[in-house]
């Protein structure tokens, strides 16, 4: 599913191709993947707008277009984004093609079709709109804004991690390697964090989603890449922990199965 470090990548392939290229024609291949315009509507309004620029929120991609607002890009649980050079062959379950004037594309791609693409009038009205926290590798996003985050709760840490209203970024994957990292049991309660292990939680966060982008991995996408001593590339039944060797637990959280290592992320005292 991708994640914060997935949707960055997405970023960057837009940033590296498509900056300033005018939309020449929007082709909606499944109307189903459109939320709130029809395929009609989507064509008027983009036809002829130059991509100006791009920006990632959380797991949301926003390409915003000369003077037609934002598309608003949500990848659900296996979208991703493809950029065609002309005559190029198409890549299957694309859902919408954005056909630039020189003849080359960007596809939205999304097999499992969960995911959809907004016309939206901001990115900044639709983050507002959305109740989104603010984006996890967001530089204002410091440590005592996170402290605010975690407050003085009894939830789960690894809950709050995933909670896109609290911090917006990260998902079941990326909240597994960050707690590792941080030697933290994902049921610990919030308000049993001292503030050393706070401080950890927080450097993890950074660090871990920082690494992934400078590596070019993503939560299901190149998980090779990433430094030796990360727990991802293990994150399966049978895994062992990258660290001290021990085979890892499954941990059922919100219908969601999660790993961690029993050793270096002991349960925590009641
Ligand atoms: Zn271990």
């Amino acid at each position: 599913m991708p994640e914060l470090p997935d949707v960055e990548l997405f970023k960057r392939l837009v940033e590296q191709h498509c900056m300033g290229c005018v939309i020449a024609k929007a082709v909606v291949a499944d109307p189903g993947s459109l939320d709130g315009s029809s395929p009609t509507a989507l064509q008027e309004r983009l036809k002829g707008e130059r991509l100006r620029s791009c920006r990632r929120h959380g797991k949301v991609l926003f390409i915003e277009v000369a003077s037609a607002g934002a598309l608003a890009m949500h990848f659900g649980t296996n979208g991703s984004l493809a950029y065609l050079v002309r005559d190029q062959q198409e890549p299957p379950y694309v859902r919408l093609w954005l056909d630039f004037a020189d003849g080359d594309r960007l596809a939205y791609v999304n097999p499992r079709r969960i995911g959809h693409v907004q016309l939206v009038q901001s990115s900044d009205a639709f983050i507002a709109g959305a109740g989104l926290g603010p984006d996890a590798l967001d530089p204002s996003f410091d440590a005592a804004a996170f402290a605010a985050a975690l407050g003085e709760r009894k939830q789960a840490i690894k809950s709050i991690l995933m909670d896109q209203t609290r911090m917006a970024g990260i998902g079941n994957i990326y909240a597994d390697e960050i707690l590792f990292q941080a030697k933290l049991h994902p049921a610990t309660s919030a308000n049993a964090l001292d503030t050393s292990a706070t401080r950890r939680l927080f450097e993890a966060v950074k660090s871990v989603l920082q690494t992934a982008i400078d590596c070019g991995a993503g939560a299901e996408n190149f998980t090779d890449r990433l430094p030796k001593g990360f727990l991802i590339p293990e994150r399966h039944a049978g895994g062992r922990c990258p660290r001290c060797g021990t085979a890892l637990q499954a941990d059922k959280r919100g219908g969601r199965t999660g790993y961690f290592c029993p050793d270096c992320q002991p349960e925590p005292r009641a």
